[in-house]
Parts: structure tokens; C-alpha cells; sequence
């Protein structure tokens, strides 16, 4: 479903992104784990046509995006759900969901029932403005207004960023259901246990790279993964 070939990417001088190689099978969920600096973000962003990539490609369902403008990236089937949330502080969570759904391909009102299903909170919350929200009800409206493009593959960077426990667990249980209907999810995701007792295969960045990838079973059992991410 979504290929990345030796993805390589700079800010000027640093190379944040090495000749990465990842693959996310069709309605699988992946995740990209990391330390800080790793280069998680640039590799998200440059596969959501956020950050154009020094070399490498991007390659969706047969199609390469690694050069399309964001609109078209969006409209290839998919949808970024950034670190920080950005959704527009000054419209309501109803209105969050509309203008996104212009945006998408085949927009379609009936999908704001389908959100507020999965988030019964952003329902009780559809007359509120976004920027009065809680972080987490922000996460939220973030991955729902991702939905209302109808992605092929929904990329979320570090939903559980900044937000209680309860909350992590309220996002995450939205991610896994929507994995289980199949959907194509990849994600970075700093709690590491928390990722991998959702994902179906994970990859671990350092410095640039990929240096460990596996089934989250053989994750949990490297000796590098053990050390740096769930001691
Ligand atoms: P984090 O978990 O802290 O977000 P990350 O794994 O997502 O880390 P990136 O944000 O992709 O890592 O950063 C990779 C490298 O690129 C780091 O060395 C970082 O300092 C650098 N970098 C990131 N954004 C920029 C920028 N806008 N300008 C210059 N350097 C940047």
C-alpha cells in the first residue's frame, strides 16, 4: 500500500533522514519508533509531501506522491494528522470536520456520524470552538478531521503527545478500531509499549536510519529495543 524507497531528507546542511526503506501493507498498522532527533517527524513529513525529500520515493497504491503538492497528496488517499494537532482555533469542531472534508476526495457528510461514533466527545463538543478544547479532544478532532478525507492511509505523528493517561488510552482505542475495520495506519508513537501492543510490525530510527524492524514480538525481544525504549 505505501512504499518508501531510500527516503533521504536535510534542513540545509543536517541530514535528518538516511535512506529509509519502510513498507505498510494494506489495512496494517505500523509504527515508527525513536528517540528524539531520530528523524520520525521529517520521515512523516516528507511522505505527506510536507517536506520535499533530497532523494527517494514515496510510492501510494502504485502512485508516486513523493513529489505532489500537498492538495494532491491529500486527494492520492493520504491523510497527515501532525504532532501539534493544528486545527483551526477560531471554527467549531463541526466546522473543523466540514472544511476538511472539502478538501478530500470524495466528500462526504455522512463520515461526520462515523466520527462522532468513534469519539462520542467531539459529538458532545460539535458547537464548541476548537481552540477551547482540551489537548486530547484537539488529538481527537486532528485524527477526525485526517478521516473526513477518507485517507487510503492515515499517518498520525505522536498522537498521545502531551496528553494523560486516560486520554492515551481513549485515542489509542479509537486507533485500534479503526485499524480494525481495516484501516492503513502508520504511526510514530514515543511510548513504545504503548505501540507495540497495537501494531502489526514496527520499525526503530536512529540517527537518520531504520536499524531494527520486526513483528512487535520480535521488537519486544531486541536487545536494543528492550534497552532504549521499554526499560
Ligand atoms: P522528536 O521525537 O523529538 O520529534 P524526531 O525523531 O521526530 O524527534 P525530527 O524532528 O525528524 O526527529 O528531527 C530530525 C533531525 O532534524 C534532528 O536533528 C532535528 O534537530 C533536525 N530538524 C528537525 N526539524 C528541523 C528544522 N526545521 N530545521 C533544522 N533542523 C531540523
Amino acid at each position: 500500500m505505501l512504499t518508501v524507497s531510500k527516503l533521504s531528507a536535510s534542513y540545509g546542511a543536517i541530514q535528518a533522514v538516511r535512506g529509509v526503506d519502510l513498507e505498510v501493507k494494506a489495512r496494517s498498522l505500523c509504527v515508527l519508533l525513536g528517540s528524539n532527533g531520530a528523524g520520525k517527524s521529517t520521515t512523516l513529513r516528507s511522505i505527506a509531501g510536507l517536506h520535499r525529500p533530497v532523494s527517494g520515493s514515496v510510492n501510494l497504491a502504485g502512485q508516486e506522491i513523493s513529489r505532489l503538492s500537498l492538495h494532491r497528496v491529500v486527494r492520492s488517499g493520504l491523510a497527515f494528522v501532525p504532532e501539534g494537532r493544528m486545527v483551526v482555533a477560531p471554527l467549531t469542531v463541526e466546522e473543523n470536520l466540514a472544511l476538511s472534508g472539502f478538501a478530500g476526495r470524495n466528500a462526504d457528510p455522512r463520515l461526520v456520524d462515523k466520527i462522532y461514533a468513534l469519539f462520542p466527545r467531539l459529538a458532545e463538543r460539535r458547537k464548541q470552538k476548537a481552540g477551547l478544547m482540551s489537548g486530547g479532544e484537539q488529538q481527537m478532532l486532528a485524527i477526525g478531521r485526517a478521516l473526513m478525507t477518507k485517507p487510503q492511509m492515515l499517518v498520525l505523528d505522536e498522537p498521545s503527545m502531551g496528553l494523560a493517561p486516560a486520554i492515551v488510552d481513549l485515542v489509542f482505542q479509537a486507533i485500534v478500531a479503526l485499524h480494525k475495520e481495516g484501516q492503513s495506519i502508520l504511526l510514530v508513537e514515543q511510548n513504545a509499549a504503548i505501540a507495540l501492543s497495537v501494531c502489526d510490525y514496527g520499525y526503530v530510527m536512529r540517527r537518520g536510519q531504520i536499524v531494527v524492524q520486526g513483528t512487535p514480538e520480535e521488537l519486544r525481544q531486541n536487545p536494543e529495543v528492550l534497552e532504549a525504549y521499554l526499560s
